[in-house]
């Protein structure tokens, strides 16, 4: 059965949070009336999800029943389960106390969150007997794409907006994958891909299989709240760009409310973190408004650069009914961001781990996380990829010729043993 056959069939499986039920024939992944990713959710009447808690798997399928998948997992066996730290010395840095750092920059196979929904995608497009497989990406979810589809035997076929970063494009083509850039912003390809994945019968898996890419998403909130030993956090600081991670979140940890295996507040307050050069819900979020402007990006975080996101009502309604904010914070305080987060606690993110590092510094200034908050930052990618956007900011290579006696004083004034 094609996907859109299947999206046809399936109405009923996937509804609008707000507008239930709906038929949409332009792109039936979406609400016809807000624009929203349809929800796959998870019948929670009978889940146990404390029972067997140690025969579960630790990986992103530890919950399974909360997924949307019917099958054994395929795609992503060994797929999230990322280190949540507690951040001792950024905590003091920032004046937190109870600072915790969500590292899915280390996730299984291409350190990025984007794992965790190309997993779920994948898993249902086999569960569909897709051959090939396509997506539109600002680098991540390429990356996962290429790599979890040669691992169970897909064609792969990737779309990117022009100046992605470098070692993006290799970990796309190094696994095989078919890339092709067009000439134009993300929010450009994207439209060019919605009409594809409508006039073809190749499953994109952030278009027409967006309800249940979205919904691998949700894992993330589910590790916090049993790594934080079943309690929800006070803040969750979210780096933002088409908004399928924020939302989710909301929605993970909702369902971990509704089950009932959870202390602390009812819901933890959702932040957003954009890059100002690509704030289209922070500016929304400051002017009062419940759909997001399209704006065009010119930021260093091109993993957030969508200038149109798919769910940024969404994203405002899950913010204010959390009694959250969006943040939006300059490249210079990004990348302050990235050398804060690597000085104090050895980690090496990408620009939007940075945003998230940043919109948080600015969250405790203005008063908004108070001290001793239980706090959570997601950082959803690693800086290895994006290491050119560190170069100007480094330290310098201190070099010397091989005679000992001038290499031994050098060493003796880095070390600082002077005289
Ligand atoms: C895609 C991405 C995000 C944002 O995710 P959305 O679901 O599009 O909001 C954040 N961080 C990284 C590293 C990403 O690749
Ligand atoms: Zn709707």
């Amino acid at each position: 059965m094609s996907v859109l056959d299947f999206l046809a069939t399936n109405r009923r499986q996937l509804t609008c949070r707000r507008h239930g039920v709906i038929d949409n024939t332009e792109a039936p992944w979406s609400c016809s009336v807000c624009g929203a990713t349809l929800r796959a959710a998870p019948d929670l009447t009978s889940v146990d999800i404390r029972a067997d808690l140690d025969s579960r798997p630790h990986s992103m399928f530890r919950f399974r029943e909360l997924l949307p998948i019917e099958s054994e997992p395929r795609a992503g066996a060994y797929t999230g389960w990322t280190p949540l730290v507690k951040a001792h010395r950024l905590g003091g840095v920032l004046r937190l106390d109870n600072l915790y750092l969500k590292l899915d920059c280390y996730n299984w196979p291409t350190y990025s969150y984007k794992d965790r929904v190309v997993a779920s995608a994948l898993q249902r497009a086999l569960e569909l007997g897709a051959t090939t497989v396509s997506c539109v990406s600002t680098g991540n979810v390429g990356n996962s794409v290429a790599s979890m589809a040669a691992a169970v035997g897909l064609e792969a076929v990737i779309f990117y907006p022009a100046g992605l970063e470098p070692a993006k494009n290799v970990v796309s083509l190094v696994h095989g994958a078919s890339v092709i850039e067009l000439d134009g912003t993300f929010d450009e390809v994207n439209a060019i891909c919605r009409r594809l994945a409508m006039d073809t019968d190749v499953p994109f898996v952030n278009l027409t299989l967006r309800p249940f890419y979205a919904e691998g998403a949700k894992t993330v909130s589910y590790e916090i709240v049993e790594q934080l030993g079943w309690l929800q956090p006070d803040h969750v600081v979210v780096p933002t760009a088409g908004a399928a991670l924020i939302t989710r979140l909301a929605y993970g940890f909702e369902e971990m409310s509704v089950l009932g295996v959870t202390s602390g507040p009812l819901m933890p307050r959702i932040h957003a973190a954009q890059a100002s050069g690509c704030a289209p819900i922070a500016n929304a979020f400051a002017a009062g408004k419940a759909v997001p402007a399209p704006v065009v990006p010119d930021t260093i975080a091109k993993s957030l650069a969508i200038g149109n996101p798919g769910d940024g009502s969404v994203a405002l309604e899950v913010i204010s009914d959390s009694s959250g904010s969006a943040q939006a914070v300059s490249d210079e305080h990004i990348l302050a961001g990235i050398e804060l987060l690597a000085t104090t606690e050895g980690v090496y993110t990408e620009p939007a781990g940075g945003t998230a590092v940043a919109a948080t510094r600015q969250l405790v200034e203005s008063g908004a996380i108070a001290p001793d908050d239980v706090v959570v930052i997601i950082i959803s990618g690693s800086g290895l990829k994006t290491q050119e956007v560190n170069a100007g900011v480094l330290g310098e290579i201190s070099r010397s010729s091989t005679d000992y006696d001038t290499a031994k004083s050098l060493f003796l004034e880095k070390a600082g043993r002077h005289g």
